[in-house]
């Protein structure tokens, strides 16, 4: 387990591989930024956004999707350039977009939450390539890690503060969700859940908000591997590198008073564990139509 970025994020989020560009992508909620690391010669960079940015995604041809506080929005960092998509919920300006990922098909998926942490206002949303929104789940006060099996059969959605994490059925041609099963109840002494990503053998690893750890779940909900951390509150994990054999983990400093800061060091860093398993490659969303100029 290597610390690779010490970056004292607020809320550093999101992590994604980009395969083509052997890069690693994440974001820090709080200060709308996107951070990027690049393992073949270090190469750390920030980008900042004009809005808090929840999450993250490819985009087939190149640039970002990306879930802001303003909406859905097209990202060519390297230009500076934000393209706006469409904003579901300037409706419910408590509300701030928080995990999300592209899944089967092209469609990014990301949820939203009260960013005061206590109405259940929250929502999951699920953008098709020709830009329309669908509201897909609603009645959460945090929505975590939306992630799919990998034969895309099943879309894992976390309730955060109910600490559990449901599998939706998802029909992988349509994107539509059916029915829901519980598939992760966490303790209390285990903290949130919080993001999750999958391997290649259909493992589920878990984030543990206030847990200290990273957990590997397998497809039938057996706990069957442990990955422990030197920060509390972890935030979301990928797999990337090599074969995408390393797990990067990402990190919150959010909320820790002094003591616990000095407890912990690296508390919204970004982490690399060699972890015995591989990932599959990022999807891409693939919008069919241009967005409005
Ligand atoms: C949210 C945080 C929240 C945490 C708790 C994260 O995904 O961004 O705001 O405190 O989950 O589970
Ligand atoms: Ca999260």
């Amino acid at each position: 387990m290597r610390c690779v970025w010490n970056a004292g994020t607020v809320l550093g989020e999101g992590p994604l591989w980009s395969d083509a560009e052997q890069t690693l992508y994440w974001v820090d909620i709080k200060r709308a930024q996107v951070l990027r690391y690049r393992p073949a010669d270090e190469r750390r960079e920030v980008f900042q956004l004009p809005a808090e940015v929840g999450c993250i995604g490819l985009v087939r041809g190149g640039g970002l999707v990306a879930a802001l506080r303003t909406g859905f929005a097209l990202l060519d960092l390297e230009a500076g350039h934000v393209e706006p998509l469409v904003d579901p919920e300037h409706d419910r300006p408590g509300n701030r977009f928080n995990d999300g990922k592209v899944g089967p098909g092209g469609r990014f998926w990301a949820g939203t939450m009260d960013d005061g942490e206590a109405e259940p206002t929250g929502c999951l949303y699920r953008l098709d390539p020709d830009l329309s929104v669908t509201r897909a789940d609603e009645g959460y006060v945090i929505t975590n890690g939306p992630t799919f099996s990998p034969d895309g059969r099943l879309l894992y959605h976390v309730d955060s503060l109910a600490r559990r994490v449901d599998a939706f059925e998802h029909d992988p041609s349509t994107g539509t969700l059916g029915e829901r099963r519980p598939f992760i109840q966490l303790e209390e002494r285990d903290g949130y859940p919080d993001g999750l990503t999958v391997d290649e053998d259909g493992g589920v690893w878990l984030a543990q908000w206030g847990g200290w750890c990273v957990t590997r779940y397998a497809p039938d909900g057996r706990r069957d591997r442990h990955v422990e951390l030197p920060v509390s509150q972890v935030t979301s994990c990928t797999f990337g590198g090599d074969h995408l054999a390393t797990l990067y983990v990402t990190s919150a400093s959010k909320g820790l008073d002094a003591a616990a800061r000095a407890a912990e060091p690296l508390a919204g860093g970004l982490f690399a564990v060699e972890v015995g398993a591989r990932g599959l490659p990022a999807l891409e969303f693939t919008p069919s139509t241009e967005p409005r100029a």
